[in-house]
């Protein structure tokens, strides 16, 4: 007999959210435990590519989110030392027309809204804010004890505990979080004061020795979110600590005016360590499992962990509703298909990150610095804007 007991979700953020709306798709209990009141998202965006839209749309979730996105019509690339544009990919219509889904931009906070109200009205799932998991207990079932002593029985676990998660502790001890060494400072602005190309309805992308800059409007056009990553600042835990324009501005130095002017009109601004996690040697145990950040957690120059995650919740719920297995067999299925996803993006994430800055420190390695930037822009401006995006076919068409 299948066990009625509802699944356990460690973390009602993206991916647990998600999950949860996924499960209940397919009829499965599902009761969704979050530390925070579901109010924790920090001010920042976030880009959803086409390949996390053609799963929020069957969702229901898109229509609860789309008229506080954004639809940009391109990326576009600027060398951030000399101003010049270097190369342009198209989106809008093409990306949705190749895609089937459209790619957008959205604060954080609308699309973590979006989800929770999906979810508290889509049958089969339970939302418990403030209530951290602190303990688990692996037997007939699953037993998980919060912080405050009370505990939750299910027939299984997911770890949708982002980053920080205490989920893996229990999977994998072992595993560590590295300091990259770099920091993502971000700020909102209203869109209607900034000069173009800041105005222009695109994803910008500054590209610039050891510091790389992105904007793009969210809150359907009213705001810009920007993000300006360096390869510097502190080892802290946490994504919502603020921090002086001054500290920003130094990374920037040798910039153009243009994107120097965009720092400057920033009133405020939020930072965020970013670290990274070795492949881990499983993704479960027993009847628990991680996904997301939780499992693979990848750096922002993608711009797809939350994509990543939103794959995760869609492909568990449907194994899940498809076998009617017992949890052990469903999460060894789901970590043989997702592990060479997320590692693929976890990589190519890596490496951008490296092209993006290229031409830092140093006297000699700042010649080879400059030499290796000049080599990065001929080529990006040597590509047609069309094969610039098929050059993302294999992440954006995933499963289509
Ligand atoms: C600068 C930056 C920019 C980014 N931009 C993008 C982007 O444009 N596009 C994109 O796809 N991704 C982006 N990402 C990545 C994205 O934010 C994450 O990959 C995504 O949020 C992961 O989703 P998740 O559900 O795994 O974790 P989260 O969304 O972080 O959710 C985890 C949840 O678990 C809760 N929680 C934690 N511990 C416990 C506990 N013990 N008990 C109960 N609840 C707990 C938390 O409160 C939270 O609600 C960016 C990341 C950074 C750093």
């Amino acid at each position: 007999m299948t066990d009625q007991r509802p699944v356990l979700i460690a973390g009602g953020g993206i991916g647990g959210l998600t999950a949860a709306i996924a499960f209940g798709r397919e009829a499965i209990e599902s009761h969704v435990l979050e530390r925070s009141a579901f109010d924790n998202e920090a001010g920042a965006g976030i880009q959803l590519g086409p390949n996390a839209n053609r799963i929020l749309g069957p969702l229901g979730v898109l229509d609860a989110l789309m008229p506080k996105t954004f639809r940009p019509e391109a990326v576009r690339l600027f060398d951030g030392v000399s101003g010049k544009t270097l190369a342009t990919m198209p989106l809008g219509d093409k990306a949705e027309r190749r895609y089937g889904a459209p790619y957008l931009t959205a604060h954080r906070a609308d699309l973590h809204e979006a989800l929770r109200s999906v979810a508290a009205s889509a049958g089969h799932v339970t939302l418990t804010p403030n209530f951290t998991v602190a303990d688990i207990e692996d037997g007939d079932g699953i037993t998980v004890a919060s912080l405050d002593g009370s505990r939750v029985e299910g027939s299984a676990l997911v770890g949708a505990d982002g980053i920080w998660s205490t989920v893996r502790k229990w999977i994998a001890p072992q595993a560590g979080l590295a300091f990259t060494g770099a920091t993502a400072f971000r700020s909102l602005l209203p869109l209607h004061r900034l000069p173009p190309p800041f105005s222009e309805p695109i994803v910008g992308l500054w590209l610039g020795p050891r510091t790389h800059l992105v904007h793009y409007p969210v809150r359907g056009g009213e705001a810009l979110n920007v993000v300006a990553v360096t390869e510097t600042g502190r080892k802290e835990d946490g994504w919502n600590r603020s921090a002086e324009t001054g500290t920003v501005r130094a990374n920037f130095t040798r910039w153009c005016e243009t994107a120097q002017g965009l720092i400057e009109s920033a009133q405020s601004w939020r930072a965020w360590s970013l670290f990274s996690l070795s492949a881990l040697p499983h993704w479960h145990r027993g009847s628990v499992t991680l996904l997301g950040d939780a499992a693979h957690p990848v750096l922002p120059y993608l711009a797809q962990g939350a994509a990543l995650a939103i794959e995760d919740a869609a492909k568990l719920a449907g194994l899940w509703g498809g076998a009617r297995e017992r949890p052990a067999h469903v999460f060894d299925a789901f970590e043989t298909i997702r592990r060479a996803r997320a590692e693929r993006v976890r990589r190519t994430s890596q490496r951008l990150g490296r092209a993006y800055h290229m031409g830092g420190a140093g006297l000699d390695s700042m010649t080879l610095g400059s030499m290796a930037r000049f080599a990065r822009n001929a080529i990006l401006g040597l590509r047609g804007e069309d094969a610039t995006l098929r050059a993302f076919d294999w992440l954006y068409g995933e499963g289509r």
